[in-house]
Formats: structure tokens, C-alpha cells, sequence
């Protein structure tokens, strides 16, 4: 058995948490008649049938489906909300380009032709999904011995250098000249987006009036709560041993039937997976065994 011991955690990203325990996770209120209409997610106005609905988010929500959803797609994000309520997401979690903050805060007031206020534009959509998965991102690299250098270093290029030379003044002392700057301001960057990431999308879990399910957080503040969770109680993230699957998990899916899922000394995201890696490795042996034993000299 292996010893009992605290999970990685780069030294880099150990936040002070408050509080330090996990907090439960609220329950949602799924959205009524949602749908992606051109380049719009768009629903009419929620009834009271709406609140009497209440549902979970899935385990590891945010290191499996939001993971794996493409920020474009549009379709699953407005089935994500009949699943599970509103999107939500904070425009002021990432951009620091004033022009760009200005359109985006343009995009937020604008309304839908037809379905006026119940709508949100595409480009916010996908906006939001792709700061977060660039958060859950660094938080994962945080997790593996080397992780988050390696991370950084796949934006450290000299054409990225020559990219911001060109848009920047040259008497302007501020912005990186060399690859050690760069890498530096990356790494900074990296970090203080997924530290924001979690400061607006837990924002509204803050002491107040009313059950965390009465607030009906948004899907971004629940995942962003799980990941919290996983912080609080030093998770260990695995990698699931299925050789053509590879993604991170904490929890194992569709054990549920036994009671609670299994936490420790697994390998597998999934019961299929194991299935799948049990099933390859036994043809692997069987072809040996059939083989041929190699002819004499
Ligand atoms: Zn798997």
C-alpha cells in the first residue's frame, strides 16, 4: 500500500483559504426553454416551476465536462443551463485591455432582436468558458511536480516577444524584452487569472442572507466551488490509466450504486475505463501467449 501523504501542491499557488474545511455544494435551479439561436443563447422569462426543480452538478464537473466543452459550442452550454441554471461568469475576472473590457461591457447590456434581456451573446459564452478553463488549467498544473513551469513555457517564444514588441511603444519600459521577462510576466499572469477566476465565481457563496441554493448559484460558481473543495481538502488529482483517455480526476464516476465513490487507490476516471484497459491488456497478453516461439539457429 502506498504511504498516506499530502498531495503536490506548488509552492507558488498555496492560498490562505476561509473557510479552510470544504463546503458543502449547494443545489441548482435548472433554467426553463433554453437554447443557442445564431450566435446567442437565448430562454424566455423563468417561471415559479423553475425554483421547485433543484438539482446537482455532477462530480468533477470542472475537470470533466467543462474541461471538454469547446467554448464555441454553444449548443451544450444551453443544455448545460436546462440541466443546471445560468452560466454565470464575471467580464471582470480577466481583461485588463480597456478597449477590450469596453466592448465586452457593450456585449453585456445588449439585447437580444427578440428575446431582449433573457439572452447572451455568444461571445461572452465563450469568453467565460475559455478564462475558465485557462484557470482550471494553472490550478492543474499547480498539481504536478513541474506542471506549472511547463504550462508557461508553451507561451514563451520569441515570436510572442516579437508579437508584443509590434504593439507596444518602444520607449515603453513596461512590457517584456526578453524570454526571462516574458516568462516571468506569463507566469504571473497565469496565476493571478486563476486567482481571480475563483474570487468572482465563488463571490457568490459570501456570508449573507439565504441558503447557498436559495442564491441559485450559476454553473461557473459551482464548479469553481468544487475546485475550491479540492483545494481545501489537498485532493490528489489523478490521471486516468485508460491509455486513450488520460484525464484528470478526483472522483470516480459510476460507482455510485455502491453507496459513495471511491476516493483512494484508483486509476481509472471511470468503470468503462477500467473495463476498457482491463479488457486491451488482456488481448495484449493473450497475443503473447499465441505467438510463435522464435526457430532455433
Ligand atoms: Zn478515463
Amino acid at each position: 500500500m502506498m504511504p498516506l501523504m499530502a498531495a503536490y501542491a506548488d509552492p507558488r499557488f498555496r492560498p490562505t483559504l476561509w473557510p479552510g474545511t470544504p463546503v458543502p455544494l449547494p443545489e441548482m435551479t435548472p433554467m426553463v426553454g433554453v437554447q443557442a439561436v445564431g450566435d446567442w443563447i437565448v430562454w424566455g422569462v423563468q417561471g415559479f416551476d423553475r425554483v421547485l426543480a433543484r438539482v446537482s452538478l455532477p462530480d468533477d464537473f470542472y475537470l470533466r465536462e467543462l474541461m471538454e466543452v469547446d467554448p464555441a459550442d454553444l449548443e451544450t452550454v444551453a443544455d448545460w443551463m436546462n440541466r443546471y441554471g445560468s452560466l454565470g461568469g464575471s467580464i471582470e475576472a480577466g481583461s485588463w485591455d480597456y478597449d477590450e473590457h469596453s466592448r465586452l461591457q457593450e456585449l453585456e447590456g445588449r439585447e437580444h432582436p427578440h428575446y431582449g434581456p433573457w439572452s447572451l451573446h455568444g461571445d461572452l459564452v465563450r469568453l467565460h468558458i475559455s478564462e475558465a478553463q485557462a484557470a482550471i488549467a494553472t490550478w492543474l498544473a499547480c498539481r504536478r511536480p513541474g506542471g506549472l513551469d511547463e504550462l508557461v513555457e508553451t507561451e514563451v517564444t520569441e515570436q510572442r516577444l516579437a508579437d508584443i514588441a509590434a504593439e507596444n511603444d518602444h520607449d515603453d519600459s513596461s512590457y517584456p524584452k526578453t524570454l526571462e521577462e516574458l516568462r516571468s510576466v506569463t507566469l504571473d499572469l497565469r496565476l493571478a487569472l486563476l486567482r481571480n477566476a475563483l474570487r468572482y465565481n465563488l463571490a457568490a457563496f459570501s456570508v449573507g442572507l439565504g441558503s447557498l441554493t436559495d442564491r441559485q448559484p450559476s454553473i461557473l460558481s459551482v464548479a469553481f466551488l468544487q475546485l475550491y473543495n479540492h483545494l481545501a481538502e489537498d485532493a490528489t488529482i489523478r490521471t486516468c490509466a485508460n491509455e486513450t483517455c488520460g484525464r484528470d480526476f478526483v472522483r470516480q464516476r459510476g460507482r455510485a450504486e455502491y453507496g459513495q465513490n471511491r476516493t483512494s487507490g484508483i486509476k481509472y476516471c471511470t468503470r468503462e475505463c477500467a473495463r476498457a484497459q482491463a479488457q486491451r491488456e488482456h488481448r495484449r497478453r493473450k497475443a503473447t501467449r499465441s505467438r510463435p516461439a522464435p526457430a532455433p539457429h
